[in-house]
Order: structure tokens, then C-alpha cells, then sequence
């Protein structure tokens, strides 16, 4: 012992927690003060300015350049109050992260002196230089122009000593280069689509809002430990590391008491998450040792996922001031649970329905079945489409392992609307949907359950299940923008809600009466989905694989022949009908998929090549040599025939490097050849051979670690990783 592995470890597990103090107050007398509010619009801004800038709001009204200089002084009051020395304008480019460039409030007063300036221009838009974001060849950098604008729907929030402004972010020429402006756009043709249809049911009806409940899943690494790690510090995982002999196995985990270091990290967040206005409601350990969940209570779309990219940003910081590293990659450790963000859908109206929840009478209840029927239907219809929304090169390790969702994205509906939706199909139109056990029920009718009590028949091996008052959509990546997924969805159904309006009108013209005329239109949606996109069997088993590809579910699982998806006709076809992505946004968006791709995984062989080079070779060379030594003196001493399990050792540790060496020398070939082809989309399936490689790397790396000795070992093993907190 006494080497410096083992005393960055001591050193870790004595670490207590950082005392974090209590709150003044009740959190709801604090809640948002570091956001720009409706309260504070009330307190900072005169009567006329406050009902402009509420009306574009709620209902996008154009602000002029008068109103926001008034809006833009009276959020500088504010924020001057908070210490606030800078403004940014703060947007969700297509990298994993979100950007912001600061910029001082100092400006010239034309007396010789300064003074604090926030204009309304300043507020609603700025022009960062921004050429070296992705954007898919959109912006050449020769015209590097792309500008940002105010987005009002998401309030102005206050970070450290800086007003956070939330844009979108879009090229000169009008493309989208962000996550926020096809997310808003989608949310536009969702609610456009469904608003017909709701007036069906209930003619007050104006908007129909998506809501987002995001249960984000992460795992948390002492920083010391961490440092000692270079792959996790460059790629976010362990590409190597030999199974720790205790993992999840106990399943002790899930739900456990959580440690005190630990329980402080996520007090700290709660807090700073409450100052930002973000409802936090669960936390949690998950399966994993060291994995967590966090989950606020659900949202309007757009700023629920506005809030799952302030608090990730959040969680960083917060976490080194525990001397923790949060990790957000979806498979930091081979052999226990990757990570994930389940992303809780639903569409309601402005009205207060939840068009996902069985309703008040038969005609709530139509309206419930309408929904829910479309909705699978459309996740049927896209479901390549659904799932190339969450291929990534992290997220790979986790789809179609024997963890989370499978690379098959079916629906989990459950035993009660399974039923339901069989009865529907074999009963005559208009038969009346009630809630069942209710008296006075009419004779034959469909009985619905008011609320689903059987909400504990979770299949937790489906990408997409209906979860008693909402879908569920698992298969999202812990490190991804919710936006990609939410995006496709939002559209799919859309479109799906469209089509089914068009068939609807048909049949209501013939004079059909509205409640036969939507079961009619539903019946051959319901008979294909519970076909086709219903399976409430286990999603990991190999005879699900396929019968999907006999139904038809698309069954790809390498990520760049997934991302295809997004070239198919059918899909450029549906985000155009949507105005969601053109067909150059959309193109443009995929080669930057590719190019991530690539990326990643050519960042991971370079270090998959470094570290097998620099650190495990020496360390093994190392003892090898220790051994050898012992095998001379053995035999002089003790004569010719004995060590000779020393010497099996030693030959084995030659056969292990000599290995590590072909196959480093192996990738790094296949690296130079996969960076000559020009085309990036054979570039990327290139890539996703190399993708394969380096698990092979891996391999003689772990067994190694299982022979050379403790002390010379030079990396933080599994087993100091994941149970140190
Ligand atoms: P579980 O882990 O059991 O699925 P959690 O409580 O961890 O549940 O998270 C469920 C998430 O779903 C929460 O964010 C919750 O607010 C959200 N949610 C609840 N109802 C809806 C709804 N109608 N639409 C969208 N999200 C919802
Ligand atoms: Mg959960």
C-alpha cells in the first residue's frame, strides 16, 4: 500500500459533508426570486408595459422597441438589486450543453463617466459570433452571421452576478440553429392540430399546451477520484476498468438511505434550483451504486426543459462544491445501469384538461380514447423516426443493452386500456365510454377506470409507456436536450391528429352522428396499433426482436443507419407539413449528428490509445518486471524448476500487451482510413466499426487488471468509483 492511488482514496472516504445551511424561510416565500417573474414583471414594470409584455407572452403579440426598453429598465432594476454586473443572452446550440457570452451593463454616459445600460435592443437581440457553433454547412464561416432573439415565454433569470436571457437561436437566412426554435415550433403545429379537435368536445377550447415532467438520472464521483481518471475527465465514462466483485446485484441500492454527503449535494441543488423557479419535487438513489434521480414536478414544455438545461448547468457547480463530479453520460460504467431522462408526456388543454386522463362523462372520455389512440398511432407510424430522436453515440450503450428501453420503440398501454381498447374495437360506434363502476352506468357501455390504480403494472422494459395520466418516453439520454425527442414527438402526433381531423370530417359529413363517427374513424388505428406498436411483453427478450421486425417496428440498432431516419421522405414530409425543420434544417441537423458521432468516438479511441499506451502498459511492465525478479531469485535460490506459475504469469502479462498493442495499432488504422472518406454518413457508419474496436482494447486491459498488483495499478478501480460517497 502507501501508493497514490490508495491515499487519493483514503482521503475521499473521509471526506464529510459540506454543511449547507438551513433556508431563513419556507421555500415558498423565496421561491423564484432569481427569476424574472410575473410577480416581479407586477413590481418593476408601470400597468400598460406589464399587459404588453404579459400579451406576447400568452398569446405572442410582437413587442415593440418602445415596450422592451420599458421591460429591459425595469428587469435592470432588478437585477441591479442582485448585484447583476452583466447581461448574456443564453441559448441551447446543437452541442450537449447550453452557450452564453457575457457582456458588462458598462457603457459611456457621454459625460466622461459610465453608467449602467440595459436597452430593450440589447434585450430582444443580439448577433454573438457565433460561426463556430455546429450548424450542418448552414452557415459557411465565411458568413458567420446568426443572431439571437429574446424568447418572452421563458423568464429572464439571474446566475451568479449575470441576467440570463433565454433566446432562440437562428441564422440570418431564418434556419434554426438550436434546440428552443423547432421545440417552440413544434409546440405551435401540436397545439394547432389538436385545438380542432378538442372544440369537438368542449368549443371553449383556445390552445392545447405539452407539458414536460423530466426524471433526470445521473451519477455522482468524489472529484479526487475523478482527476485520477482520465477517461472519465474527456469522454464521461470508464472505457476501461474490471467489474467491481459487488455491484448492483443486492439491489440495495434503489431507494436507499442516502449517504450525508451526498443528501447534502442535493439539498444545495433543491435550493438553487427553488431560487431559479424549478419545482424539484423527487430525489432519490437508483439501481446503480452512486446513481441518483432528481425529478420536478411536470411543466409547459418549453420552460420545463429550459429548466432541465439551467439546472444541469446548476448541478455542476453545486456538485464540486461537495468535491463531487456529476456525471450525465449514459453509460459511465460497464456492468451497472447507464442513465437516463425519462420524459413524461402529455398534452392539456387551456381549458384544464389533460387530454390523457379519462374525463368527467362518455364525451370526456372519447375525447380521452381519441387522444390516446392517435398518439400511439403516431408514435407507430414514426417509430425509426422516434428512436433515431435519442441515437447517440452515449446513449448507444444503453439501448438495446439488458437495462433500459430496447432499440425497438413499441407502447406499453397496460392490462386495463389493453381492454379497453380490444372492447372498443369489437363493440358498435358510439358505443357510450363511462367511467366504470359508476352508478347508473348505461347498459353496455365501455367501462374506463376514473384514475388508474394498476399504475404499479410498469413495464420498465418499454421506451414508451402510458403511465396513467401521461406517456412516458424512456428511452431520452440522461445527457441529452429533451428537446430532440420532444421535438419528434410533438410533430409525429401533430401530424397524426391532422390526418385523423381530415378522416373525421369525411365521415361527420355523411351525417354521422360525432360519437360514431370518431369510433369509426379510430377503429382501424386501434386494430393496427394493438397489431403493431402495443407489446406488453418483455421488451429484452430475442423473440420480441423478432416478432418486431415481423410487425414492422423498425429494429436498427447501429446509431447511423438509425440516423437515416431523419432522409426518409415520410420524414422530411411530416416536420415541412409541421413547419417544424425545412428540408435544408433537417439535413443539416443530421449531418450534425453524424459529425457528433464521429467525434465522440474518435475522441474515445485517441484515448482508448493513450491510456492503454501510457498508463497500463508501463503499470503492467512494471510488474512484470517485479515478477521476473522474484522468478530469478526463485529459481537461484530455491532451483531451476520452481516459479513456474510466476512464469505462466509473466508470459500471460507479455500475451496481454502484445495484444493491447496490435489492437491500439488496429483502431488507429481504422481511424486514418475512416477519416479519408469524405461522405460523412459512410464517415460515421466507419465510426460505429470503431465504435466496436475499443470494448476489444478493453478486454485485455480489465484481465490485466485482475493480475497486476494493487499498488501499482494506476487507475481508480470500479470499486472506489461507484461505493465512495
Ligand atoms: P416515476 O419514477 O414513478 O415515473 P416520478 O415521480 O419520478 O415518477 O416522475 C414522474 C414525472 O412525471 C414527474 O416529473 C411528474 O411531475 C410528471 N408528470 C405527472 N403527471 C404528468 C402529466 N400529466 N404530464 C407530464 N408529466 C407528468
Ligand atoms: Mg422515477
Amino acid at each position: 500500500m502507501g501508493n497514490l492511488r490508495s491515499k487519493i482514496v483514503l482521503e475521499a472516504f473521509k471526506k464529510q459533508a459540506v454543511e449547507v445551511p438551513a433556508p431563513d424561510s419556507a421555500v415558498s416565500n423565496w421561491f423564484g426570486e432569481l427569476v424574472f417573474n410575473r410577480d416581479k414583471m407586477r413590481r418593476y414594470l408601470d400597468p400598460a408595459t406589464y399587459d404588453a409584455l404579459i400579451q406576447c407572452i400568452d398569446e405572442g403579440v410582437q413587442l415593440d422597441l418602445a415596450i422592451a426598453d420599458k421591460v429591459a429598465a425595469g428587469m435592470k432594476k432588478w437585477a441591479l438589486e442582485h448585484g447583476v454586473t452583466h447581461i448574456t443572452h443564453w441559448f441551447q446550440p446543437l452541442t450537449d450543453g447550453t452557450a452564453e457570452k457575457h457582456d458588462t451593463l458598462l457603457d459611456y454616459d457621454g459625460k466622461g463617466g459610465v453608467i449602467e445600460s440595459f436597452t430593450g435592443k440589447a434585450l430582444v437581440q443580439q448577433e454573438p459570433d457565433a460561426s463556430s457553433f455546429p450548424s450542418g454547412g448552414i452557415r459557411a464561416t465565411f458568413e458567420a452571421r446568426g443572431y439571437t432573439a429574446w424568447d418572452p415565454a421563458s423568464p429572464v433569470f439571474i446566475q451568479d452576478d449575470t441576467l440570463c436571457i433565454p433566446t432562440v437561436f437562428v441564422a440570418y437566412t431564418g434556419e434554426a440553429l438550436d434546440f428552443k426554435t423547432p421545440l417552440k415550433r413544434s409546440l405551435k403545429a401540436v397545439s394547432d392540430a389538436a385545438v380542432p379537435i378538442c372544440r369537438l368536445f368542449d368549443p371553449e377550447v383556445k390552445r392545447v399546451n405539452a407539458y414536460l415532467g423530466w426524471e433526470q438520472e445521473y451519477f455522482l464521483v468524489d472529484e479526487d477520484i475523478y482527476a485520477a481518471r482520465p477517461d472519465l475527465m474527456i469522454t464521461g465514462r470508464t472505457l476501461m476498468g474490471h467489474e467491481s466483485s459487488k455491484n448492483q446485484q443486492l439491489d440495495d441500492h434503489y431507494f436507499g438511505a442516502i449517504p450525508s454527503r451526498v443528501a447534502a449535494f442535493m439539498k444545495d441543488l433543491e435550493f438553487e434550483g427553488f431560487k431559479l423557479g424549478i419545482p424539484l419535487k423527487t430525489r432519490h438513489k437508483e439501481v446503480a451504486p452512486n446513481q441518483f434521480e432528481f425529478a420536478p414536478i411536470y411543466g409547459e414544455m418549453n420552460l420545463a426543459n429550459d429548466q432541465n438545461q439551467q439546472i444541469l448547468n446548476v448541478m455542476h457547480k453545486v456538485a464540486r462544491k461537495h468535491g463531487f463530479v456529476v456525471l450525465l453520460h449514459e453509460k459511465p460504467f460497464a456492468g451497472v445501469n447507464g442513465s437516463g431522462k425519462h420524459n413524461n408526456w402529455s398534452l392539456g388543454t387551456d381549458t384544464g384538461t389533460n387530454l390523457y386522463a379519462p374525463g368527467k362523462d362518455a364525451n370526456g372520455n372519447l375525447q380521452f380514447v381519441t387522444f390516446f389512440v392517435n398518439t400511439l398511432y403516431a408514435v407507430q407510424r414514426h417509430n425509426g423516426l422516434l428512436k433515431a430522436s435519442i441515437a447517440s453515440a452515449t446513449n448507444a450503450h444503453r439501448l438495446g443493452a439488458n437495462e433500459a428501453p430496447p432499440a425497438i420503440v413499441s407502447a406499453f398501454v397496460g392490462r386495463t386500456m389493453n381492454e379497453v381498447l380490444h372492447k372498443l374495437l369489437e363493440l358498435p360506434s358510439g358505443t357510450p365510454i363511462e367511467i366504470a363502476g359508476k352508478k347508473g352506468a348505461s347498459v353496455g357501455a365501455i367501462g374506463i377506470p376514473e384514475i388508474f390504480i394498476d399504475n404499479t403494472d410498469r413495464n420498465r422494459t418499454s421506451p414508451f409507456a402510458f403511465t396513467g395520466n401521461r406517456f412516458e418516453f424512456r428511452a431520452v439520454g440522461s445527457s441529452a436536450n429533451c428537446a430532440g425527442a420532444m421535438i419528434t414527438l410533438n410533430s409525429a402526433v401533430a401530424e397524426q391528429l391532422m390526418d385523423f381531423k381530415a378522416e373525421l370530417d369525411k365521415s361527420l359529413a355523411e351525417g354521422k352522428a360525432l360519437d360514431v363517427a370518431v369510433m369509426d374513424t379510430l377503429k382501424p388505428l386501434i386494430a393496427s396499433i394493438l397489431g403493431t406498436v402495443c407489446f406488453e411483453g418483455n421488451g429484452y427478450t430475442d423473440e420480441w426482436k423478432k416478432e418486431a421486425a415481423r410487425r414492422g417496428l423498425d429494429t436498427e440498432s447501429v446509431v447511423p443507419k438509425m440516423l437515416q431516419e431523419y432522409e426518409k421522405k415520410e420524414s422530411v414530409e411530416l416536420f415541412k407539413r409541421c413547419g417544424v425543420f425545412s428540408e435544408k434544417e433537417l439535413h443539416a441537423r443530421n449531418e450534425v449528428k453524424l459529425e457528433t458521432y464521429v467525434k465522440k468516438i474518435q475522441i474515445e479511441a485517441r484515448v482508448m490509445g493513450r491510456m492503454a499506451t501510457n498508463h497500463i502498459i508501463p503499470a503492467a511492465l512494471e510488474f512484470q518486471t517485479k515478477l521476473l525478479q522474484n522468478i530469478s531469485l526463485q529459481k537461484e535460490i530455491l532451483g531451476e524448476e520452481s516459479a513456474s506459475e510466476e512464469v505462466f504469469i509473466a508470459r500471460e502479462i507479455s500475451k496481454l500487451v502484445a495484444e493491447i498493442r496490435q489492437k491500439v495499432r488496429d483502431i488507429t488504422e481504422a481511424r486514418k482510413k475512416a477519416n479519408k472518406l469524405e461522405d460523412m454518413y459512410k464517415r460515421a457508419l466507419a465510426y460505429s466499426d470503431i465504435a466496436e474496436m475499443i470494448p476489444l482494447i478493453r478486454k485485455p486491459i480489465d484481465a490485466l487488471e485482475e493480475i497486476v498488483d494493487n499498488a501499482t495499478w494506476p487507475l481508480p478501480k470500479y470499486r472506489e468509483l461507484l461505493f465512495i460517497s
